[in-house]
């Protein structure tokens, strides 16, 4: 607002005839009412939720509210910023059957026209209390949404099933909910229970900020792991599952689910829940998901995580990580992140920090574990650096500019993802503090390191649940004081340059080189199998979809980019023979004493054509190669604390 105004006084200066003379043509139709902005003050009465989900064959939530309270000009507002979406992503489309009463009788709302998540309310005068009944239609399949239900588990995400009022923070607002299961389902949730009777579940009151942050998993077939047995605070894995054999595990696996605990103990030196809860769900039937909360999170993976441990590696991290955000993120939140209430827009600056550091400590957790080894630690490192050194995008767009990524392509497919730049502030965020830990460790001998920084900034105020933020001037006075350095000349060199060498100090100074070789990692392996995809890259340029041979993604200025292969292309044959995964690289092996260009049959829609493929320097896959001049840092930052 401030900004607008500003720029017309300019204008109007300089050109005072051009902007205040009427010209030809409509004028501006009035703004709508404003909306009250949320304030600091306790709301006068209080929301009674009752959502049941026993419609489940249908994913049909019916949700009845009595809201108290209640004041002349009343505005609903529907979740519409999400907490770690960091976008205004709140499925607002899903609400329907919408119905307001006030003692019986109908109330009128009318939906604002500019702010379609706002509810403006005709309550008769001396009305103190409304109830509102509205159905959240959850995807009935994958094409509509990410499905949440199936006829054995469900993921109730309290955004998705409230109407709160406008003018409040949400901490000020009371809640007491209650869920209605179906029949014999177990449920998993940081909420703390008041009394339970057959399928009915009362929850002890909490603010619209705790709920909200506080999803329940719930599921037929189930099982509630303790991970932290001796610990004065709970931590328990609470798994649910397609099917009761994916819940077997075995005990060293339970082990290393324990140790992330211990290890991040040892990392953070505090902890900011009364219990956590990891919300697992290991299903084909509903989306598998990473989303942080500060006393539980919602992961979920393949039915065959714990059967078939050893293939799937590479998504071990995933917990390590959604764990991490309980103290980065959520804990300490960046100060322009934090917003009063769910309809209040986010500024997302500072998600290199958010997410970037926290890939980092997901990564170094998962090998401190035991859940990686530090070979999947350095393999995944590998890529990510073979992916930044190679990247396009970096040549028009900053680090910095992708933390807008949330908003401007919530997720959705894009065409030339590596181009485009997608969401780089998670792995080359990590990557930069990779390359800020050892810069510490370099310079300070070895006796300090970024687990220092990690224990002074987000090991404050042991055991609170208050929200601390931070700025960037905090992240680097924090920094300064482990290691003294010009800190801020550091990220922005890394954060707001264009066409920059790609950040692969740490990899370096942690005493590893960048290598490629014909032959995947078995942890790379583990990733193309599981997803069914060629994965080449680094050769041609291409990922594809095994099933059937579309391309999922090409590599910008790439070999089969000159060849005009784009993602949805399917590849039929690869020189004369049927595609598959094998024959194509085959065919990228052989090329190599051929010299001869590999040949495609494609098919775009209903068009073929034949596309040959100039590339003569075979298969390549990254490896990270021990070089013995430089101290192994990397092996000091993944190994075990004791
Ligand atoms: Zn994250």
């Amino acid at each position: 607002m401030k900004r607008s105004l500003a720029a017309i006084a300019i204008c109007s200066l300089a050109f005072p005839v051009a902007v205040l003379a009427a010209s030809a043509g409509p004028d501006a139709v009035a703004a709508t009412p404003p909306m009250a902005t949320p304030q600091d003050r306790p709301y006068g009465g209080e929301i009674h939720l009752a959502v049941d989900t026993t419609d489940v064959e249908r994913r049909i939530v019916h949700v009845h509210e009595r809201l108290s309270g209640v004041t002349p000009n009343l505005v609903l507002l529907y979740p519409k910023w999400l907490p770690g979406n960091h976008a205004p992503t709140g499925p607002i489309e899903r609400l329907a059957g919408l119905k307001i009463t006030a003692n019986g009788a109908q109330v009128l709302w009318r939906r604002d026209p500019v702010d379609i998540y706002a509810f403006r309310v005709q309550a008769p005068a001396g009305v103190k209390s409304i109830d509102i009944d509205f159905d959240y239609l959850s995807p009935t399949s994958a094409k509509v949404g990410p499905p949440e239900m199936s006829g054995n588990m469900l993921i109730l995400i309290w955004n998705t099933v409230v109407l709160y009022p406008a003018g409040y923070y949400a901490r000020q607002i009371p809640v007491e909910a209650t869920l209605t299961l179906p029949e014999g389902w177990k449920f998993g949730s940081a909420l703390e229970m008041d009394s339970t009777g057959g399928t009915r579940t009362t929850f002890k009151p909490v603010s619209l900020e705790t709920l909200i942050d506080s999803p329940v998993y719930a599921g037929r077939y189930a099982a509630r792991l303790d991970l932290d047995p001796t610990g004065k605070v709970p931590v328990s894995l609470d798994l649910f599952a397609d099917r009761s054999a994916s819940l077997v595990v075995k005990p060293e696996q339970l082990e290393a689910h324990r140790a992330l605990v211990q290890q991040a103990y040892k990392l953070f030196a505090s902890h900011h829940y009364a219990h956590y809860d990891f919300l697992y769900s290991l299903s084909e039937e509903v989306t598998q998901k990473g989303l942080e909360h500060q006393q539980s999170s919602e992961n979920g993976a393949s039915p065959d995580s714990f059967t078939d441990w050893d293939k799937l590696a590479f998504h071990r991290e995933l917990l390590p990580h959604e764990f991490t955000h309980s103290w980065n993120g959520k804990f300490r939140r960046p100060a322009d992140l934090w917003t009063p209430n769910y309809n209040v827009p986010m500024q997302n600056s500072l998600l290199w920090v958010y997410e970037g550091q926290t890939t980092y400590w997901g990564f170094v957790l998962a090998a401190r574990s035991g859940l990686w080894t530090k070979q999947d630690a350095l393999d995944q490192f590998a890529i990510d650096t073979a992916y930044y050194e190679a990247l396009t995008g970096a040549q028009w767009r900053a680090l910095q500019d992708t933390t807008n990524d949330p908003i401007i392509n919530y997720r959705r497919p894009m065409s030339w993802r590596d181009f485009q730049r997608f969401e780089d502030y998670y792995h080359e965020g990590a990557m930069i503090w990779l390359d800020a830990d050892t810069l510490i460790r370099e310079r300070s001998q070895g006796k300090r390191s970024l687990d220092d920084f990690a224990r002074a900034f987000f090991g404050i105020n042991d055991g609170s649940v208050t929200v601390v933020t931070y700025t960037f001037n905090d992240l680097v006075k924090a920094l300064n004081a482990v290691e003294p350095y010009d800190w801020a000349r550091f990220f922005h060199q890394r954060l707001d340059a264009v066409a920059k060498p790609a950040p692969l100090d740490g990899v370096r100074r942690g005493g590893y080189r960048l290598i490629f070789t014909d032959t995947p990692s078995e942890f790379q392996k583990g990733r193309d199998d599981s997803l069914k995809h060629a994965n080449l890259m680094f050769s041609i340029g291409l990922d594809i979809d095994n099933k059937d041979g579309t391309v999922t993604g090409t590599i910008w200025d790439s070999p089969a980019f000159k060849a005009n292969i784009t993602e949805g292309t399917q590849i039929l044959a690869v020189n004369g023979a049927a595609y598959s995964g094998e024959v194509l690289k085959n065919a990228v092996t052989e090329a190599r004493s051929t010299k001869a260009p590999i040949e495609l049959i494609l098919k775009n829609g209903d068009r073929f054509r034949v596309a040959r493929i100039e590339y003569y320097d075979g298969l390549h896959y990254p490896h990270l190669e021990r070089d013995v001049s430089v101290p192994a840092r990397f092996d000091d930052i993944v190994a075990a604390r004791k």
